[in-house]
């Protein structure tokens, strides 16, 4: 039996950020010993996993914190890049870490999800590592917090980056009512897609990839729909894993996170985003 291509995204035990974002509980944070030794241990599995995984495999890592930072992160990225039956491997990150680990990825196979964050970098800076992306050819998107004391650096960023670069804006913790009218039509010159950042999408009983082609898969293994729901589904290192995948409707009131409401059919941004869903980046494939 051929079974269905699986998207999977990665949290492990990482929960620690070389930034100070003063929103953020992972904020200048250093992981102890102990937590480094768990979360290589656990990372090591599952890409041992990817390995001989009898899926067609997208990964996304969605750390709690920053990842890419880590030559662990950047060595799994390069290393799933090759598999034949990878069809993308993506991470969001603060774009904080060098990129020479790019040198040993396949390309075309690797997403960034690149965050900035105007409090904690220089523009210059992390425009240098955009056109660094740019210039190896990486499928990345940029975004940025719709913070009104950030609205001055999104419209620099937007002017500094090419067209063809996507720049979303993630509604301000997902309130509309934040935004005046005006604001709202701004954002939306801005970003094309930051309307659907703006909304609770109802999801309850509605169709989505979650619990399908769609987990959420932490450091132990264990499987649930996606980020945002406690069922657990089983664990990917049992045997039977595939057999507990089924198509399962939305049993979460809502969903209003990207990495989520991607998936809920009826918004159909699957479509919009095609090949770079994953990295948020709906010029994937159209323009480089
Ligand atoms: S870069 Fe991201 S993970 Fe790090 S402190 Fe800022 S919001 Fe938190
Ligand atoms: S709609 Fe959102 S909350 Fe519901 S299953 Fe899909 S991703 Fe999860």
């Amino acid at each position: 039996m051929t079974l269905p291509p699986l998207t999977i995204h990665y949290r492990g035990p990482l929960a620690s950020c070389n930034y100070g974002c003063p929103y953020c509980p992972f904020a200048k944070r250093k992981a102890t010993r102990r937590e480094v030794l768990e979360d290589s241990a656990a990372l090591e599995r599952f890409v041992a996993w990817a390995e001989t995984a009898p899926f067609a495999l997208s990964v996304l890592f969605t750390p709690w914190g920053e990842a890419l930072a880590y030559p662990r992160y950047q060595a799994a990225m390069a290393r799933l890049s090759h598999l034949q039956h990878l069809q993308k491997v993506a991470i969001q990150t603060n774009l904080s870490g060098a990129l020479g680990w790019l040198d040993q990825a396949h390309i075309q196979s690797i997403g960034i999800w690149a965050t900035y964050h105007p409090t904690q970098t220089t523009r210059p800076r992390f425009l240098k590592r955009c056109a660094e992306l740019r210039a190896r050819g990486v499928s990345f998107s940029v975004g940025v917090v719709g913070a009104r004391e950030h609205f001055a650096e999104i419209e620099a960023v937007r002017a500094a980056l090419p067209a063809e670069v996507y720049l979303w804006v993630n509604a301000f913790f997902g309130r509309r009512a934040y935004y005046t009218p005006e604001e709202l039509a701004w954002l939306s010159g801005i970003d094309p897609h930051f309307e659907f950042d703006t909304v609770r999408h109802r999801s309850r009983d509605q169709a989505c990839a979650g619990g399908y082609t769609l987990i959420s898969v932490d450091g132990d293994g264990t499987a649930r729909p996606c980020h945002f729901l406690d069922t657990v589904i089983g664990n990917i290192y049992d045997a039977d894993f595939a057999a507990r995948l089924s198509p399962r409707p939305c049993t979460r009131h809502s969903c209003d996170c990207f990495i989520g409401y991607a998936h809920l059919e009826r918004l159909e941004l699957r479509e919009v985003f095609g090949a770079g869903l994953l990295e948020r980046n709906p010029f994937a494939g159209v323009r480089n």
